[in-house]
């Protein structure tokens, strides 16, 4: 064995179904009793609905999260935060509301309770990204890492089939990243097996049976370890593309990254063997790239950019903003090979075409 550092940041987390009934004893626990409940316009029932139940402790609630973190939403949410005298929040939804959460942490330092209902990962990381004049810039600071996580099956049930294949292939990813990390170790590792074996065995059930409970359990047990992985190492080419791709181009979050991760682990593919193999077994298939591509196929999701939005023109835009800024990858980034990687996901080729 190599060796490794190991860091694990500190996260309280609540598993099962129900647990949103937790959330008041969890306020308690932070020592506040003044929450600001956060959620989309989408979930502002949902959230209404916590607030209801948080009773006293709901000091208000905030129903415009939107995707991407725009910092002119977050100064009026940090604003309704002060006007209420809130001392923590409640963000109940996917990476858009767990966003606002953090970015309000991040200028107000109150504490954060998230009840995920995506498997997008952000609850689980110190990571936050905000989006000022259309440009987004992501940043790591333990001021955004949550307190506290309540994961509750329940609340999942209801992420439409395709926002759960997406989302899915989307945690999945940060698994795969994490496997062939540059600070990868034996721990993170084991999450990422695990956190994509879980995933790649619900996510089919769960879309031909989307009120199937122990899909779902596994779907959201898998996220979380993949979100956690997302936090505990380095991500490379697979996650800078996606980030090129959606911040530029404007194309939907979870979608990017289904129709990218073959073709980014396929690029990957002969500098990371054993990463590769781990990957493979944990899908049940013999090779990671076309696992991961079989896998979205099985599951209706989309194959290429075009079917997302992207025009062909913008293929060499792509290509050239990708390789701009120099970064670590298992295997170094060339203009040439990134755009033939480009072009075959904007086609949805087949990995390796
Ligand atoms: P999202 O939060 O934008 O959710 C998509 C839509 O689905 C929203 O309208 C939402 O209200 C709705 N929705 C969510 N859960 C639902 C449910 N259970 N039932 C019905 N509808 C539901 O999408 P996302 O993919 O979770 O998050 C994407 C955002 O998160 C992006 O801005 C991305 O950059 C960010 N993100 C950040 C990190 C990080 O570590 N900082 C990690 C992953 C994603």
């Amino acid at each position: 064995m190599k060796p490794f550092a190991y860091t694990s940041d500190p996260v309280r987390v609540i598993f099962g179904r129900g647990t949103i009934d937790h959330v008041a004893g969890e306020v308690r626990r932070l020592g506040c009793g003044r929450a600001l409940v956060l959620s989309t316009p989408q979930q502002k029932s949902e959230a209404t609905d916590l607030a209801r139940r948080l009773g006293a402790l709901a000091a208000g609630t905030f129903h415009d999260a939107t995707m991407h973190t725009p910092t002119d939403v977050t100064e009026r949410a940090v604003a309704l935060a002060r006007e209420v005298q809130a001392d923590c929040t409640v963000a109940l939804g996917g990476g858009s509301t767990t966003g606002l959460g953090k970015a309000i942490a991040l200028r107000t330092d109150l504490p954060q309770i998230v009840i995920p209902t995506t498997y997008a990962g952000s609850e689980a990381t110190a990571i936050i990204g905000e989006t000022k004049d259309g440009v987004k810039v992501t940043q790591r600071t333990l001021k955004v890492l949550p307190e506290v996580i309540v994961y509750d099956v329940d609340l999942n049930m209801t992420l439409p089939p395709m926002l759960t294949a997406t989302s899915g292939m989307n945690a999945i990813a940060h698994a795969v990243e994490a496997l062939y990390a540059q600070d990868q170790n034996p721990v993170t590792s084991l999450m990422a097996d695990e956190g994509i074996r879980a995933l790649a065995r619900a996510l089919p059930v769960i879309v031909a049976d989307p009120q199937n409970v122990d899909a779902r359990t596994d779907a959201l047990y898998g996220a979380w370890l993949c979100g956690t992985c997302l936090n505990a190492v380095g991500m490379a080419l697979h996650h800078k593309l996606c980030h090129t791709l959606g911040g530029s181009f404007d194309l939907p979050h979870a979608e990017v990254h289904t129709v990218v991760i073959p073709h980014a682990t396929e690029f990957n593919a002969a500098a990371a063997p054993e990463a590769m193999r781990r990957i493979a077994a944990a899908l049940g298939a013999s090779d990671a790239a076309q696992g991961l591509f079989e896998l979205s196929q099985r599951l209706g999701a989309p194959t290429s950019l075009s079917q997302l939005g992207m025009k062909a023109e913008a293929i060499d835009k792509a290509a050239d903003l990708a390789v701009k800024s120099p970064y670590w990858n298992p295997r170094p980034i060339d203009r040439e090979s990134i755009r033939h990687l480009i072009g075959n996901a904007f086609h949805g080729r087949r990995p390796g075409a």
